[in-house]
């Protein structure tokens, strides 16, 4: 995507900061980063995920997968995506008196974002200095005493807050299964994402999207030619557009949504390519040891890079 979907981050270290790298925090990393939002995730503290046994119910994983692997796959996707992951504990979020976020780290990082997610199970007291109306966390009692947490409620179900630029992924209602806190950081990064580009000039129905991949194949001719999408953009955007469509600001956002329209076509070569890039990057999280045998082990070893393979064939012989 370009540089016109998004705000200019020149005033910021990075557009958004989103503490924590689990479930919730990197899907939303994936889908912010894709956006072309400098999205950096800082990881570390306690996690919910890691006091699971073994992931027996995540789709795509038909025998599971173990929590390790797990994080190094998701850590790897963010930052494939376009995100840093940075292991450092976010431990308080201010506000920065220009806009947006201060945000200072365990190891005495300090950097402002225009955008904040919270994505951490256990650990929103980063954000008790922006509690100004006290509306963040609630009291409940438990073994006697009395408690805080954070107010599920204080969020709307799309994340976004009462505070611009703070949204919360997690914790949530649907954070007690890890695919219900991955579909919730997608969902939050939606409304990050359609945000940053209102502020950046786009309007509410243009700036809500997708991120879907198509077949070139399933292009046809009429809708190969630019002028097919201009005549559309006009006809369903333009009446209700706050800007006149005759506009330099209607045109800007009309040229960048057809640019991202035709970047989602993909021919067969590319999705030939996408699907080796996709069973090597898979490839690299597993374990060769434990494919000795297994169906498709020539498969998975043919994805496997170079280096790969010939410490696995040398493991091999040397016995
Ligand atoms: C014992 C147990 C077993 C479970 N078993 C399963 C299961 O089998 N299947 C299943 O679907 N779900 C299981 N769950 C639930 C699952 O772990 C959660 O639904 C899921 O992990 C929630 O994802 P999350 O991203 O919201 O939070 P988390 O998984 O807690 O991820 C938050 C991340 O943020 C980091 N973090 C915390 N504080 C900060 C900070 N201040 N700054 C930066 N980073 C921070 C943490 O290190 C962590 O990596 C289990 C939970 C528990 C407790």
């Amino acid at each position: 995507m370009s540089e016109a979907n998004t705000r200019e981050s020149t005033d910021y270290d990075c557009d958004l900061v989103i503490g924590g790298g689990g479930p919730a925090g990197c899907s939303a990393g994936v889908f912010c980063a894709r956006a072309d939002l400098d999205t950096l995730i800082f990881d570390r503290g306690r996690s919910s995920l890691r006091r699971c046994a073994h992931l027996e119910n995540y789709l795509g994983f038909p025998a599971g997968i173990d929590v390790e692997t797990f994080y190094d796959l998701i850590h790897d996707h963010a930052e494939r995506a376009g995100c840093e992951v940075v292991p450092d504990l976010v431990e308080v979020v201010l506000r920065r008196e220009a806009g947006g976020f201060v945000i200072e780290t365990q190891e005495n990082r300090r950097m402002s974002a225009r955008q904040v997610v919270t994505a951490a199970r256990y650990n929103a007291e980063y954000l008790r200095p922006l509690d100004d109306e006290g509306e963040m966390f609630e009291s409940y009692e438990y073994d006697g005493e009395e408690h805080e947490r954070f107010d599920s409620d204080y969020p709307d179900s799309d994340g976004s807050t009462p505070i611009e630029g703070l949204y919360v992924a997690s914790p949530s209602d649907e954070d007690d299964q890890a695919i219900m806190a991955a579909g919730r950081g997608a969902r939050v990064a939606q409304g990050v994402i359609a945000d940053a580009r209102m502020a950046n000039g786009w309007w509410e129905e243009a700036a809500e999207g997708v991120d879907w991949m198509r077949q070139e194949a399933g292009l046809d001719d009429e809708w190969a030619e630019r002028e097919t999408w201009i005549e559309w953009f006009d006809d369903y955007y333009g009446e209700d557009a706050p800007v006149s469509p005759g506009s330099e600001r209607f045109r800007r956002v009309r040229e960048t949504y057809i640019d991202e329209q035709f970047a989602t076509y993909l021919s067969t070569e590319e999705i030939e390519a996408r699907t080796e890039r996709g069973h090597r990057a898979l490839s690299e999280h597993v374990d060769p040891e434990s494919i000795v045998g297994a169906v498709g082990e020539e498969k998975l070893l043919e994805a496997m890079d170079g280096v790969a393979i010939r410490e696995y064939v040398t493991t091999h012989e040397a016995r």
